[in-house]
């Protein structure tokens, strides 16, 4: 299942974009209702309880949704797009939403999480969001200027985000590892020290027995302290059987991801890695 990729009321022709005129209508009744004071969560519940088609056979509508439809300026028409609403409506619409706390260039909570999760594959720095000087495209880039192949924005984002986590959750146990992890003891230079001077100790002629177990407790201690547990496997089983209990989603979940995604990567030619909480990396292939 795929994430919409061309603007809600288009259609995309030999000669550019042209009106859908039923889901056209949709939009002016969003427009309207939200002008009329309608909030975004009500206008969602509507269109969702009326069932009408956002994109092949979904029906869920979010306030998200809702609002992104509001905020998109090619409805009020431009040089690719034939308007759907009159400019006017447009603006009444952004200036309603802008004096409802908070600007329009305000990052959502969706934005401001996925600032925060993803890094260049790069050069492992943060990845940030652009707005382009025309106010009209969002890019994805990292913030020390890595140039990416492919031009990320959020629709594509969301979709590569989505066809990854589809693909997981019709099988979780790709977030096994192919060898189990283990625990892991790294004794430092003084443990290794010390285990030498008890050996030596014990080695002599007539040992003495108080310092050597004074000793041998002592390095026990220290010993513990270098074991460092790898508690991805358990990580792993929880996170498969919470897996296993969802069916697929016809659009991203941001909750889901929230829950299970520990960062996300862009490499160099665009393409998107998740690194789930248990550290296991899952890419696009396929
Ligand atoms: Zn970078």
């Amino acid at each position: 299942m795929e994430l919409r990729t061309i603007l809600y009321g288009y259609s995309k022709e030999r000669q550019g974009f042209t009106v859908v005129p039923e889901e056209a209508a949709v939009v002016r009744k969003i427009f309207a209702e939200y002008i009329s004071g309608v909030t975004l969560k009500r206008i969602a519940d509507e269109l969702t309880s009326n069932q009408v088609v956002y994109y092949q056979d979904k029906t869920s509508w979010t306030k998200n949704t809702v609002c992104r439809i509001l905020e998109n300026p090619h409805y009020a028409g431009d040089l690719e797009y034939p308007a759907i609403v009159p400019k006017s409506e447009y603006d009444m619409a952004a200036a309603i939403k802008n004096s409802k706390g908070g600007s329009r260039e305000r990052d959502t909570e969706e934005i401001a999480w996925l600032k925060h999760k993803m890094r260049c594959g790069e050069c492992g720095s943060r990845y940030t969001r652009r707005k382009h000087y025309s106010g009209t495209h969002e890019r994805w880039v990292c913030i020390n200027g890595c140039k990416s192949e492919l031009f990320v924005d959020d629709a594509v984002l969301y979709q590569k985000l989505h066809s990854i986590l589809s693909r997981v959750i019709g099988n979780p146990s790709v977030l096994r590892y192919d060898e189990p992890c283990e625990t892991h003891y790294e004794p430092t230079l003084v443990v290794q020290r010390n285990e030498r001077e008890i050996d030596r100790m014990i080695e002599q002629q007539n040992p003495a027995f108080v310092p050597i177990k004074k000793m041998i407790y002592e390095s026990a201690a220290q010993k513990f302290d270098c074991c460092r547990i790898d508690y991805s496997q358990s990580v792993t089983e929880a996170l498969i059987a919470y897996l296993e209990q969802l069916f697929g989603m016809d659009s991203l979940d941001f909750a889901l991801l929230k829950k299970i995604v520990e960062s996300i990567e862009v490499k160099k030619d665009g393409s998107i890695a998740i690194r789930f909480l248990n550290q296991k990396n899952i890419d696009e292939k396929e």
